[in-house]
């Protein structure tokens, strides 16, 4: 089913997801469904599954560095399929422009459609760990908004080669994503919004924030938008602090600020333990003010853990 349908059938009540990273190579999922488990009980309608980009390995091959692309955290899809069929609930794979060509990303929306996959999140991609800037992969995409075309386009049977008449249309909802903080290559908020605008005109059904700990830079990302004609559902995305380097490393990976308040009580934190639970705490009032709100569900970034998430949601749903 549908994100929207999701959204549509709870009339309001805000509904609880959460995303995960698939393991890395060669390591079991069951420790994945070991931190699923204790979140089901808050019925996720809908889990998304990260995807990462490929990245530079160099093997030491009798003292030569050998230098290999490769992708640590492969089986987006399968997890997306394997979640769906233990825990029957619809999952959302994540699909990047970086690293995959038109075909590639054709392939793997066919995959989709045969999985009975309803949901996929369009995103660019960071660029890659040796880079910069994001620079498009040779014959892929170079913005997310191309993406969503190319999806939209597979929805109405015009695959890249061809055009399919058919009663088997794919019709996949398409989630993108959002920066109540802007993007960081965005020369400011206004201009993000209108990149979002156009991934809105081309097809994108619902947004998903990028973290914030400051829910007025939401609420004020949400008014911009809808001022500026997006009316789709705008889901808040959010993540408890769990360890006191992530003061330095969410600021730096994902540009977003943390509140003074909030810093002041990490800092004053003895071990990691106590900062788990200031975290947990923030992000409890967090979650608790957006419900308030009426926002339509509450996705929680897990990044691979979930006793913390479960110590939100279980104060909050
Ligand atoms: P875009 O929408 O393409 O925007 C990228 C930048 O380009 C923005 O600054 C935008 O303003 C600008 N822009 C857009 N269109 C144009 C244009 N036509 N001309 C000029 N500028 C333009 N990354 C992963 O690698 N894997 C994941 O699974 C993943 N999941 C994510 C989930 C969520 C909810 C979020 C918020 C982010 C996720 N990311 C993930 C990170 C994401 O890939 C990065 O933030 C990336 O840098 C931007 O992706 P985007 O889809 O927002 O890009």
């Amino acid at each position: 089913m549908k994100v929207t349908d999701h959204i549509k059938k709870a009339k309001g009540k805000t509904l609880f997801s959460f995303e995960i990273i698939p393991p890395v190579k060669g390591k079991s999922i069951q420790e994945l469904y070991n931190n699923i488990d204790p979140l089901m009980e808050f019925k996720p309608p809908f889990i998304d599954v990260t995807t990462s980009r490929e990245e530079y390995v160099y093997i030491d091959r009798d003292g030569l560095l050998d230098k290999k692309l490769t992708r640590m955290r492969p089986g987006t899809l399968g997890i997306c399929a394997s979640i769906k069929h233990k825990y029957d609930v619809d999952t959302v794979p994540h699909v990047l422009c970086g690293g995959f060509t038109k075909e590639e990303t054709e392939y793997l929306l066919v995959d989709c459609h045969y999985l009975g996959i309803d949901n996929v999140m369009a995103l660019r991609g960071d660029a890659m760990k040796e880079e910069k800037y994001f620079a498009p992969t040779r014959g892929g995409h170079q913005y997310a908004s191309e993406l969503v075309k190319q999806i939209q386009d597979i929805n109405c049977g015009n695959y890249l080669h061809e055009v399919i008449e058919t009663d088997n249309c794919a019709n996949f909802c398409i989630g993108v994503a959002g920066y109540p903080e802007k993007h960081m290559e965005a020369p400011s908020l206004k201009s993000d919004l209108k990149r979002l605008k156009e991934k809105v005109d081309l097809g994108a059904d619902y947004v998903v924030t990028q973290m914030f700990f400051d829910n007025q830079k939401f609420f004020a990302f949400v008014k911009a938008a809808r001022e500026m004609g997006i009316n789709i559902p705008i889901i808040p995305g959010i993540k408890p602090i769990a360890v006191k380097r992530h003061l330095q490393l969410l600021p730096q990976v994902f540009r977003v600020d943390i509140p003074q308040d909030l810093v002041d009580a990490v800092d004053a934190c003895k071990t990691n333990k106590e900062v788990r639970k200031v975290g947990v705490e923030w992000c409890i009032q967090q979650s608790k003010e957006l419900k308030e709100a009426g926002v339509p569900v509450l996705h929680y970034y897990s990044m691979g853990k979930s006793d913390n998430i479960k110590a939100v949601a279980k104060e909050v749903f």
